[in-house]
């Protein structure tokens, strides 16, 4: 139990065909409301934090050691299997960071790179990582990405099984982050479509697990079809702000009279505790999506 390799996590979700979340956190509320569903569903789960939509600025200005140390203290204590994660960093030197911050898993945001940056950052990010017994997550292809509420396709590029194979060969990665139809930042009315035959094309050509991103707005039973043919991950990040939000906007929308108990206080009347009791349930039930609910200490 408590902190596991990213690979130890897979390997498992793989051979007993569930997949693992990871839920994307921006804080320790949402660090802790993480860890409670794991607990509540005795489901293995992935920690960590994201700089897709974060400053940059901050994040490498000690915000990477706060959250990595977070995640990691959580990960210690906690009664089911854990990995960290430092999802998306903007560059090599980025992600490098966060080597050292306490996450036992790094990925860089690659979209729109060209071939041979992609290969030769991806690659020392490897052996950077590895030498540290730090996993790697790698993507090839490119999401499409819902912008100002429009769906924006102009980056978008499907993972081919080709293009996979060849990539896992020359960087060395430990999974692979897919492009089959998955979009990133849905929160709206928007269905992608999940191509499941290239999944698991894309599966058959490649020796790694595969990683499904955009969950926020893939609908359950794409998901479960997507898991069926051999994902082994899933991150979802967006629709959990929008749920705890939602849930902090109608915690907030009566006076506070005693702001000592609304604000950090970890008591009944804390708003943000109240507001991860949201963001919980919500992550329960992706787990029972994903079939990682049970699978703890199996
Ligand atoms: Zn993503």
């Amino acid at each position: 139990m408590s902190l596991v390799t990213l690979p130890e996590l897979l390997e498992h979700a793989g051979k007993n065909r569930y997949a693992v979340g990871y839920f994307e956190s921006w804080d320790i509320y949402s660090l802790e409301a993480t860890i409670a569903a794991a607990e509540a569903n005795r489901s293995p789960v992935i920690l960590g934090i994201g700089g897709l939509s974060g400053n940059h600025e901050w994040l490498q200005s000690g915000g990477l050691e706060l959250y990595g140390a977070a995640c990691r203290t959580l990960a210690d204590r906690a009664k089911v299997p854990v990995a960290t994660l430092f999802n998306e960093a903007e560059s090599f030197s980025e992600a490098a960071g966060g080597l050292g911050a306490g996450f036992n898993s790094v990925m860089m945001h690659t979209q729109g790179w060209d071939q041979d940056k992609l290969i030769a950052d991806t690659a020392s990010l490897v052996a950077a990582a590895h030498a540290l017994n730090i996993a790697v997550e790698g993507e090839i292809g490119a999401l499409a990405e819902i912008k100002d509420g429009v769906l924006d396709e102009a980056g978008a590029s499907y993972t081919s099984p080709e293009s996979a194979e060849f990539f896992v060969k020359e960087t060395g990665v430990d999974c692979l982050a897919v492009a089959v139809g998955n979009v990133h930042f849905v929160t709206g009315g928007h269905i992608p479509t999940v191509q499941v035959d290239l999944i698991k094309e894309i599966g058959n050509a490649v020796n790694v697990p595969l990683v499904l991103h955009g969950g926020s707005g893939t609908p359950d039973d794409q998901t479960r079809r997507a898991v069926e043919a051999g994902i082994t991950k899933v991150n979802v990040g967006t629709k959990l702000k929008h749920v705890f939000g939602q849930a902090l906007v109608a915690e907030l929308g009566r006076p506070v009279e005693d702001p000592n108990l609304v604000f950090g206080s970890r008591f009944e009347g804390d708003a943000n505790s109240r507001a991860g009791v949201a963001l919980t349930k919500e992550i329960q039930r992706l787990m029972d999506v994903f079939g990682s609910t049970g699978q703890a200490g199996r």
